[in-house]
């Protein structure tokens, strides 16, 4: 999905202060807590072998796990036994945009509302979205998610850690372009992500880092949802592609590449994107120099199942309709064929929250339950650069999660989670039916 927030309307940064500002952020990235916190579980998944590990005890302080099943434990007032439950790291989507849902009005949005209003959608879309367990999102969202990413930091808003990509990048008239509107009208620039021919798209790779950028998300192929023309026709050529891979290394940057269509797919594998978003047509030669080079595919395939067709524009309907079904048996090939694969759903398309469908989907079409709940943790860790998590052992941030009983003989409980802890915090638990939600530790 595209969302374009309109940057000609750009107001003020809204105040996010209200949310939680007066409660000790204990345990927050850069605040020390009084004393360790014990978490005591029947189980935990260990993400790195990809098994369970029946009997858990993680100590956490300062934000992060200090230790797991200990000899000895340290004495300490916050011990929180949830019992028969499985403790995994907090799950880590990479493909979301918590600035907006799809409904009747999403498509007049870039016209209608401003980038306060994105921001303050995705303040309630991240309280959404770690309620269902997800801790870390790669998110697609413009200036409003670069914002709620130093909230988050700063422990002023409760929402996923976030690795923002600022503006995305497209051609003129493109998937990443507003498109439906007459000329004059939202008329975009390298600033806001629109460039053409290598120079403009360093240029613009610059920009979105110099405010904010984390990840340079690319439009390498036409889309579904939005109001050009065939869905999978590339976009950006290969040297476009390849001047930004390389302006973005220079930063020590990686590029995400929505890519439908074959040919875009290619061209984006072989400029060296760290991920392709989507990848609806694969090919064997994709598949193979995908394995080759390590690229990962975002499948974002649960959509298909929930993307609500009646809101659609009659064009962007039928381009659903074409493409959506091949891409899932794009996904099916891709698991048989063993592409990396990490966890992201496109969240927006399908309302937030709804996140952990994805597994369901992975599973069914193939993949091992243990193997899915890899691609949320250690596999996600890995496209996003993020080495302080995606696994629960001794120095990674205290991002820990639970559900009941054991997900890997029913992944269908990764949909109910009852405990979230977010850098040592207790945001979600979940007790005889009653959300305790604890603002600090214990
Ligand atoms: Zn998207």
């Amino acid at each position: 999905m595209n969302i374009r927030v309109p940057v000609l309307l750009a107001l003020a940064a809204v105040l996010l202060s209200s949310a939680g500002a007066g409660a000790q952020m204990a345990g927050m990235p850069g605040m020390d807590t009084d004393g360790p916190t014990i978490v005591r579980a029947a189980r935990m998944f260990d993400a790195e072998a990809g098994r369970i590990v029946e009997g858990a005890v993680l100590v956490v302080q300062n934000g992060h796990i200090m230790a797991v099943n200990p000899a000895t434990l340290p004495d300490s007032d916050h011990d929180i036994d949830l019992g028969d439950v499985t403790l995994l790291p907090g799950f880590i989507d990479a493909h979301t945009h918590l600035g907006g849902e799809i409904g009747p009005t999403s498509f007049t949005a870039p016209v209608t509302e401003t980038v306060a209003d994105a921001t303050l959608h995705a303040v309630k879309n991240g309280a959404t979205t770690i309620r269902a367990g997800f801790t870390t999102v790669r998110d697609f969202g413009g200036e409003a998610t670069v914002a709620l990413s130093k909230a988050v930091e700063r422990g002023d808003v409760l929402a996923p850690r976030i690795i923002p990509s600022r503006n995305a990048l497209g051609i003129t008239g493109g998937h990443c372009d507003a498109t439906g509107w007459a000329a004059g009208v939202l008329e975009l620039g390298p600033k806001e992500g629109v460039a053409d021919g290598p120079w403009e798209v360093v240029q613009a790779v610059r920009y979105q880092i110099k405010h904010g950028a984390k990840v340079i998300k690319t439009c390498a192929t036409a889309g579904v949802l939005s109001m050009e023309g065939p869905v999978g026709a590339q976009q950006y050529s290969y040297e476009e592609l390849k001047a930004m891979v390389d302006e973005a290394a220079r930063h020590g940057v990686k590029v995400a590449a929505h890519a439908h269509g074959s040919e875009g797919i290619l061209a984006a594998v072989r400029a060296g994107v760290a991920s392709i978003e989507h990848g609806s047509v694969l090919t064997d030669e994709i598949m193979d120099l995908m394995k080759e080079r390590g690229t990962y595919l975002v499948p974002t395939t649960f959509l298909v199942d929930v993307i609500p067709l009646d809101v659609l524009p009659p064009l962007v309907r039928s381009k659903a309709e074409q493409v959506l079904p091949v891409a899932r048996r794009s996904v099916e090939r891709a698991i048989a064929a063993g592409v990396p694969i990490a966890f992201g759903t496109d969240a927006a398309v399908f309302p937030h929250g709804l996140n952990a469908g994805e597994f369901e989907v992975y599973v069914r079409l193939g993949m091992s339950p243990a193997e899915a709940l890899r691609t949320a943790t250690v596999h996600a860790a890995d496209l996003l650069g993020t080495e302080d998590r995606g696994a629960l052992k001794a120095g990674m941030l205290a991002d820990i999660i639970a559900v009941p009983g054991n997900p890997v003989d029913d992944i269908s409980v990764t949909k109910d989670v009852r405990f979230v802890m977010l850098g040592g915090r207790v945001v979600k638990h979940v007790e005889g039916g009653m959300d305790m939600h604890r603002m600090g530790p214990g």
